[in-house]
């Protein structure tokens, strides 16, 4: 299917879902991930009107973004950043979704020619597969990112277990968000905390439903290199 098509349908179940829930689809973001595929077919999301990219791995992203060369789309990096490749990334984003642990914090902060956007990464479900900060922690985390100046926390992002029980998915989504209102009853001002990255392919409609503002989709997107 061409991207276009798809969009059409995604946004079609955005719709469904914001109605369900009483919510404004203006306040939900489709970012297309686009690790699985081509340059050409990344292009093809931004032509379809997808101007918020993501990528997972600095290769990637460093690729897509220079073959792209369009000052128009949003940059989002949602996979594992290890230290010492933020160096090579961190003035090519926009956001990042992954930030898990202080000393990635801290190079950020080093390396950043201006303030990044960030998105805590939670592991709500507590799956050992997955990375990410346990709830707990969260909000000790995120004071303690007041230091680093060059950090602005804007939500929570999580990924939900690939499950069918869609009860079970809701619960982690629902979770993300109690945790993003008692962070922004807070009040810190490095940490505003408005937004939920949460819901890719299988799941976003549960994810808007449960207050998603940033959904990320990949696959039923732009395919994946081996459907299309
Ligand atoms: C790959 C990926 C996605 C998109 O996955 P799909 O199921 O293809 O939509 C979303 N978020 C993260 C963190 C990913 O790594």
């Amino acid at each position: 299917m061409d991207v276009e098509a798809n969009v059409e349908i995604i946004q079609r179940n955005i719709n469904e879902a914001c109605d369900i829930s009483n919510r404004d689809t203006e306040e939900i973001t489709i970012i297309g991930v686009t690790k699985y595929v081509t340059i050409e077919r990344a292009q093809e999301a931004g032509q379809a009107g997808i101007i918020n990219l993501a990528e997972n791995r600095m290769e990637g992203l460093l690729e897509k973004k220079e073959q792209i060369a369009n000052d128009q789309v949003t940059w989002h990096f949602i996979g594992t950043l290890q230290s010492r490749k933020v160096k090579n990334v961190v003035d090519s984003i926009d956001y990042l979704h992954s930030l898990d642990r202080l000393s990635l914090a801290k190079e950020i902060d080093k390396r950043s020619s201006k303030v990044l956007p960030c998105f805590i990464q939670v592991n709500v479900s507590g799956e050992d597969s997955k990375h990410g900060l346990a709830k707990d922690e969260v909000v000790e985390f995120v004071k303690a990112l007041r230091d680093y100046s060059n950090i602005q926390v804007v939500g929570l992002m999580t990924m939900a277990p690939f499950i069918d029980d869609e009860k079970e998915i809701r619960a982690v989504f629902r979770q993300l968000r109690e945790l993003r209102d008692t962070i922004q009853e807070k009040n810190w001002e490095h940490a505003p905390c408005r937004y939920l990255s949460m819901g890719m392919s299988h799941d976003y409609k549960i994810a808007i439903e449960e207050g998603a503002t940033h959904i990320r989709i990949g696959s039923s997107l732009v395919g994946t290199s081996e459907t299309r």
